[in-house]
């Protein structure tokens, strides 16, 4: 028998444990050899238990290969933050992908956003040196900004991807960025067989809108990359179709970009294709290429043909499609 590995699952609030399950079941169809534990954390478990990320879970995760996550309420900066940090997580991708038969503002996007996860505006600190007055501390440096530069161009590598972009903002940020640029430049040096531009981070905006062929992946620090990312979802269609991972030295954490959709938790109708797509990207991190290829197929003929829940327009709830999708995965 081959190899077990290890995956934890965390399904949390709101949607959360619903299009887990969902990812679940298809990932349970892949036949991959998997074994799945699931752990507690978010605004549920801090009510019943006085903690909102238990250390069980904490544990879990750590010794997992791979954790499965779906969604945490209000406690979000509780659990997902720190998970992000205990699993040592530096690495955030985010793939926006459209998809034929979901209406989407630009179908032409095609694009990975790989965005540094372990500094930038969100870990220097802010200060109020004087009432009315605060300022905030961007750190970069150059041993960050060249692993997730190496990042960048690996996926590119790895995805067929022929282009690497460095967003960046070095007219205004000139030594914070000039730090990322020069680790980009030397990553970029490493690749040549991927070619390498660099953009200033307001004209990408821009040009995301107007002409998102133009980008393949892009690179850039933690504040761009989220700002861009959210830019992207809204290109293709929405947060329902964004799933995510979280790479670095630990066990990688996948998460789908959308949130607990208070409105429509415990309804059965959340759209699991994030969280489906989440399950893809685990199964290409763990090696089996061919299942993940097998799984965003199956989601791609599922939109295609409308087997989707309400919010794409179409007549599914949650676990329906999940059940499509599986039945479309040997075609
Ligand atoms: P949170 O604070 O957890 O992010 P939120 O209220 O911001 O909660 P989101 O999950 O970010 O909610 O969702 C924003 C909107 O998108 C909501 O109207 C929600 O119903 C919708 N939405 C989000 N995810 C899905 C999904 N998987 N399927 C269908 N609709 C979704
Ligand atoms: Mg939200």
């Amino acid at each position: 028998m081959s190899k077990q590995h290890e995956i934890a699952v965390i399904g949390g609030d709101g949607v959360g444990p619903e299009v887990t399950e969902a990812a679940l079941a298809v990932l349970e169809a892949t036949g991959a050899p998997f074994n799945f534990t699931h752990y507690q954390a978010g605004d549920g478990t801090l009510e019943a238990t006085g903690v909102a990320l238990p250390q069980e879970t904490l544990d879990g995760a750590m010794k997992s290969e791979a954790v499965l996550f779906g969604a945490a309420g209000a406690c979000a900066a509780q659990v997902i933050l720190r998970l992000r940090a205990e699993l040592k997580a530096w690495a955030n991708l985010r793939p926006s992908k459209a998809y034929q038969g979901v209406p989407c503002l630009r179908p032409e996007t095609d694009m990975m956003i790989v965005r540094e996860n372990s500094e930038g505006m969100y870990f220097g600190g802010e200060d109020e040196p004087e009432p009315g007055k605060a300022t905030a501390t961007r750190i970069i440096t150059d041993h960050a900004s060249y692993r997730i530069a190496r990042c960048a161009f690996e996926f590119a590598i790895q995805a067929g991807y022929g282009k690497v972009t460095a967003v960046h903002k070095v007219n205004v940020l000139k030594k914070t960025d000039t730090v990322f640029l020069e680790a980009c430049r030397r990553a970029a040096k490493e690749f040549p067989q991927v070619a390498y531009e660099e953009a200033l981070v307001d004209s990408v905006a821009m040009r995301m809108v107007l002409k998102p062929e133009d980008f393949q992946v892009i690179v850039t620090t933690n504040l761009f990359g989220d700002i861009l990312s959210d830019l992207a979802a809204g290109l293709i269609g929405g947060l329902g179709m964004c799933p995510s991972a979280n790479l670095g030295d630990g066990p990688a954490l996948f998460e789908p970009v959308h949130g607990t959709a208070p409105d429509i938790a415990g309804q059965g109708k959340a759209n699991p294709t994030a969280a489906i797509l989440c399950a893809a990207m685990l199964l290409r991190h763990l090696g089996y290429t061919d299942k993940a290829d097998a799984v965003e197929a199956a989601v791609a003929a599922c939109l295609a043909q409308g087997q989707t829940t309400g919010d794409l327009g179409g007549p599914l709830g949650t676990m329906g499609m999940a059940q499509a999708v599986i039945e479309r995965l040997g075609e």
